[in-house]
């Protein structure tokens, strides 16, 4: 059993209903369980302008699944909420991905693990550090919580509290 960390993410539609469903599938995985989930945060949007702000949390799940298999199937639950891939970061009713696998690093053509915007973006980090705040990057030697007050440290302004989902 491996424990997987999952940031889920969405700004089209409706986003709250898109996680519970999301959550659900994801704990209907073969031999996955979902074992703890964050709050939900509201964040506001990168990439291309104008986009409205999305919510953000992560789950932990224990899975035995391949991390190829887990990316595919987390793909295919996207798609099952309307995902569609237009524009680099554009708008999207569903993002779900592998943020960390413990301390393994993965790096695939299709799968970078832990994932390699990780410690730039607190929409990833404040979620996990309700879960995780001791888990260690196994390149960077930091925690989530570290990693987090450096963001903050260097300005960014931290996300308004999260709530139960
Ligand atoms: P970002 O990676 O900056 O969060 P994104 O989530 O919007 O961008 P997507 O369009 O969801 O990007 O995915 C693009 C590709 O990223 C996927 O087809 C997938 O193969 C690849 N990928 C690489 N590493 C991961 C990971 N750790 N989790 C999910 N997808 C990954
Ligand atoms: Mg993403
Ligand atoms: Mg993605």
């Amino acid at each position: 059993m491996m424990t997987v960390y999952i940031a889920l993410g969405g700004n089209l539609d409706d986003v709250k209903a898109a996680f519970i469903s999301a959550r659900s599938m994801i704990a209907a995985l073969p031999d996955t369980r979902v074992t703890e989930s964050s709050k939900r945060y509201r964040t506001p949007a990168i990439g291309p302008a104008g986009q409205p702000d999305y919510l953000n949390a992560v789950i932990a799940i224990a899975t035995e699944m391949q991390p190829i298999e887990l990316l595919d199937a987390l793909q295919a639950i996207e798609l099952e909420h309307g995902r569609e891939r237009k524009e680099h970061w554009g708008a999207r009713t569903l993002d779900l991905d592998i943020v960390a696998i413990e301390q393994e690093i993965i790096s695939l053509e299709r799968l970078s693990v832990p994932h390699p915007l990780m410690f730039e973006r607190q929409f990833v980090l404040r979620p996990l550090c309700d879960l995780a705040p001791e888990w260690q990057h196994p390149q960077l030697k930091l925690s989530a919580a570290e990693g987090l007050e450096k963001i903050i440290a260097a300005g960014e302004s931290p996300l308004p509290e999260g709530e139960a989902w």
